[in-house]
């Protein structure tokens, strides 16, 4: 096999020649640091800055907002934004793909078409290392330099409450039992799941913590549950919830599990897991009950991207693992005003949802553009984001939900935020719940249009 140019460039130090040629003397940390990573060090393919530069690691609901809310704000700086995936797949509305309500299309949009109507650019990198003393992030594709970095890289699973690092464990619940709250071939998994479901119990968990989409588990359970329910397959759907009782819009979910799903779903609160055995698919709680399974998405907790923490900017939460440390009314790392961190990396006890990352992503780009213009940002420049948010409860023979729509704001006594103006619509018998569907779907449009075009 020959050897490619990028290969050439790693292996025989052109690297260092590429390195000096872009502007890092030999020796160089930063040329140091990466070569020693095995990145490529020539500048990404992506035009030269023409004004202060931003880049934006992440092109979920976080990052797309603020890579077109930058250059609205003012379109002479310089935006590119970069994700490791080709295409966009939204976690939001993926519990009504893999029940089969709605097709793999709806959920699915081109990153391309974003950069285009928001006149930024998008490059398809995956980003390795960031030194924060240079201002660089190296890539699989290159470098980029920046003035203002933005981290949007949303979770990553922590399965340490489970597996106490038994990689061989989690290796094999991410494989056949995958959680499916991070969208793409998780969630086409456990459309799979349940389409071939035979029959017996389907375990769904909720983990503790600030984890992504409160309602999302519960949301999922009556989807499956209505999706059994129509195609009369005896099944029952477990729900183990780490929590004492359901997280959001709780009196909407018990009544829609008591009238619609009674002979579908069993509901056990405080339902710690001490073991899983995921080849006798058996679960042990910490009060020694024993659930056997015939299926599962196990959903563990969440914890900040990994990316913070290479990126030296991760702090543990009150709720989770290693999540952004940054002032909560800036956005900025403590530390180094020049990185912002946005969306589910937040450490605010925020919904972790694709609204709240929206709403957040657009005071975050104008934040942006004020320092970028020389303006200090404080408490002062702080405003809170919005969480609006639908769970379908039912899909036969209509789309019926339930919703929530709140804001924040901050308590000084205890130091955190708290929900504020929150309204609830938890009726989806009657024409409250039909408008809910109806809602929900074009809740969803409304925030891919706002996303991509
Ligand atoms: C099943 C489910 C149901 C949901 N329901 C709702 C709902 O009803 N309403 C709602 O508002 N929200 C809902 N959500 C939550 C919502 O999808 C997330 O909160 C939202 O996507 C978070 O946005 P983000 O931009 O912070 O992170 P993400 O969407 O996770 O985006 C992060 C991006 O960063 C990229 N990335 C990560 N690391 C790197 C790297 N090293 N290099 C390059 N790129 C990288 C990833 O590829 C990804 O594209 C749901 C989610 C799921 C899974």
């Amino acid at each position: 096999m020959g050897l490619s140019r990028r290969d050439a460039m790693k292996f025989t130090g052109l690297a260092a020649i590429t390195a000096a040629a872009s502007g890092y003397a030999k020796g160089d940390k930063a040329a140091t640091k990466s070569t020693a990573k095995g990145v490529i060090l020539a500048p990404a393919p992506i035009p030269a800055a023409k004004g202060q530069r931003v880049v934006i690691v992440g092109a979920g609901p976080s990052g797309l907002t603020i890579a077109k809310y930058i250059k609205k704000g003012n379109p002479k700086v310089d935006v590119v934004l970069l994700d490791k995936r080709s295409v966009f797949m939204s976690g939001f509305l993926s519990n009504l793909v893999a029940t089969g309500v709605l097709p793999l299309e709806f959920i699915t949009h081109d990153f391309l078409e974003g950069a285009r109507n928001g006149n930024y650019n998008f490059l398809q990198a995956t980003v390795h290392d960031i030194d924060r003393k240079s201002k660089t992030v190296f890539t699989n594709e290159g470098i980029v330099k920046y003035d203002v970095l933005v981290l949007a890289p949303g979770i990553d699973y922590d399965y340490s409450h489970w597996t106490k690092g038994d990689i061989e464990l989690e290796t094999v619940l991410r494989t056949k039992f995958p959680a499916a709250f991070i969208a793409g071939s998780e969630t086409l998994t456990l459309k799979s799941k349940i389409e071939n479901f035979e029959g017996g119990n389907f375990v769904v968990t909720v983990p503790g913590g600030n984890y992504r989409c409160l309602p999302g588990p519960y949301e999922r359970s009556c989807l499956i549950a209505d999706y059994f329910k129509k195609n009369k397959i005896n099944g029952k759907v477990i729900i183990l919830d780490e929590n004492a009782d359901i997280t959001i819009k709780a009196a909407g979910f018990h009544s829609a599990f008591d009238q619609m799903y009674k002979d579908y779903i069993t509901y056990i609160p405080s339902a710690t897991i001490d073991t899983i055995d995921p080849y006798k698919q058996k679960i042990t709680t910490e009060f020694g009950q024993v659930i056997e399974f015939a299926d599962a998405a196990l959903y563990p907790r969440v914890r900040g991207n990994k990316l913070l923490e290479i990126a030296g900017v991760a702090k543990d939460s009150p709720s989770n693992k290693a999540e952004a440390n940054i002032d909560p009314f800036t956005y900025q790392v403590i530390g180094d005003k020049n990185v912002f961190c946005a969306g589910d990396v937040r450490p605010m006890g925020f919904s972790k949802s694709g609204n709240t990352a929206n709403t957040e992503g657009k005071i975050v780009a104008a934040n942006i553009v004020k320092y970028l213009g020389g303006q200090e940002l404080s408490r002062k420049t702080w405003s809170s984001p919005l969480t609006v948010c639908f769970s379908a409860v039912s899909a036969n023979p209509d789309l019926r939900a339930i919703s929530v729509h709140a804001e924040y704001a901050y308590n000084d006594a205890n130091k955190a935020f708290a929900f504020a103006n929150a309204g609830m619509n938890e009726k989806w018998d009657g024409t409250e719940g039909l408008d809910g569907g109806k809602g929900l779907k074009e809740w969803g449009k409304g925030l891919y249009r706002d996303l991509f075009n």
